[in-house]
């Protein structure tokens, strides 16, 4: 295949940058998809800067990017899911054994033999895999999502991992109507987990540490508030969660967040600060609380998100930019001036 257009980063303190690379010939399951939107997650910037090393080492050069829609543009002899014109999808995942217990009950996120879109070893090509800052990405069938056609494009691409991440967990815990739901940052993470708990029927409360996304946070589908850093705000709402979902990237004081559940509530952290997290033991044998944590979901629950997204109309709220902005998008990024995930969009790539 012909060299293709990306964006790449040549170390850690790298910015990203253009190049090519090569993505595989067409196998007889594989579906070839013309990239049109690439979501800008918080990973992308921990795995460019190999914030992660101590348990995932970055392989430069690396090309992020896991929120991806685009067009079919070319069909393996064996592939019976998708034709050429179809919209479609590529999240987190892009390979997986298929045989272990994980990919048999359709969690292939927890397969040991898992693929990641970026900085996993590459079967095909050998090195590693390469993300969607790309004009386009090969990629086997049985990862591929369907892509309702009503729903705007750019906005769909951030449900690929922060739709995903965010609604498996809910489900998990068994977020519905009549239970007090806490989201913890309202960054990218944060305001699908909104969408989605309001969609659920939850009562939803915001904790925030930006007190101008208030606002933003009421629209979006919260009925309350909280400003994290204000003490007495905090402690009204002490004991009286059943769920707490953290999608904070940064270190941070989960004691907090532990003293505000209720009997047997619990909180999960999706947010990935590199560091440790210090865990006051007494705020969970107090009230029986449970504290664990959640990877984006598998490809059969990833299809039910989308279905259920654009049944509800739900997509993400973006601010599209061309791939040129990208470096400052991830600086504003890490001050949490995005509203709330940026798109790239990809022909600004193909127009470079
Ligand atoms: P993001 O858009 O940057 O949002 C993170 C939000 O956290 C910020 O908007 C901010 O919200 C809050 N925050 C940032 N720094 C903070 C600090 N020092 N103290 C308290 N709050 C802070 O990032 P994202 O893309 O949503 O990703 C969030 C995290 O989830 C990242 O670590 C990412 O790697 C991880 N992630 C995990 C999975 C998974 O499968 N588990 C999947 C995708 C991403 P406020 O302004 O509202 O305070
Ligand atoms: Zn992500």
């Amino acid at each position: 295949m012909p060299d293709v257009k990306a964006y790449s980063a040549a170390s850690e303190t790298s910015p990203l940058a253009p190049t090519t690379i090569r993505r595989r010939d067409l196998t007889e399951n594989d579906v070839q998809i013309e990239i049109l939107f690439c979501g800008i997650c918080h990973s992308d910037l921990h795995s460019v800067r190999n914030e992660w090393s101590e348990f995932s080492e970055t392989v430069y050069p690396i090309v992020p990017g896991h929120e991806i829609v685009g067009r079919v543009t070319n069909v393996g002899a064996s592939v019976t899911k998708f034709k050429t014109g179809d919209l479609a999808g590529v999240g987190c995942l892009v390979d997986s054994d298929g045989t272990c217990n994980n990919c048999a009950e359709g969690l292939e996120q927890f397969c040991p033999e898992r693929i990641l879109t970026y900085n996993s070893p590459d079967r095909h090509l050998g090195g590693v895999t390469l993300g969607g800052y790309a004009d386009n990405i090969v990629i086997d069938e049985r990862f591929v999502l369907r892509i309702p056609e009503k729903l705007n494009l750019p906005a769909v691409a951030p449900l690929l991992c922060a739709g995903i991440t965010t609604y498996s967990p809910l489900r998990h815990w068994g977020v519905t109507k009549g239970k007090k739901v806490g989201v913890v940052g309202l960054g990218g993470l944060g305001h699908m987990g909104v969408k989605l708990a309001h969609a659920f029927e939850a009562h939803v409360v915001v904790f925030t540490t930006s007190p101008g996304k208030t606002e933003d946070a009421l629209r979006l589908g919260a009925d309350e508030v909280v400003v994290s850093r204000n003490t007495a705000e905090m402690e009204k709402h002490a004991s009286s969660f059943d769920f707490i979902l953290d999608t904070v990237s940064a270190p941070h004081d989960i004691n907090a967040y532990l003293t505000l559940l209720g009997r047997d509530g619990n909180l999960t952290l999706v947010g990935a600060p590199p560091e440790p997290l210090k865990v006051a033991a007494f705020l969970l044998i107090g009230g029986r609380h449970s504290l664990s944590g959640s990877a984006i979901g598998g490809i059969a629950e990833t299809q039910e998100m989308l279905d259920f997204c654009a049944k509800h109309n739900i997509t993400a709220d973006v601010e599209v930019i061309p791939i040129q902005k990208v470096n400052e998008a991830y600086d504003r990024m890490l001050r949490s001036d995005v509203k709330y995930r940026f798109s790239i969009d990809m022909d600004s790539l193909r127009s470079d």
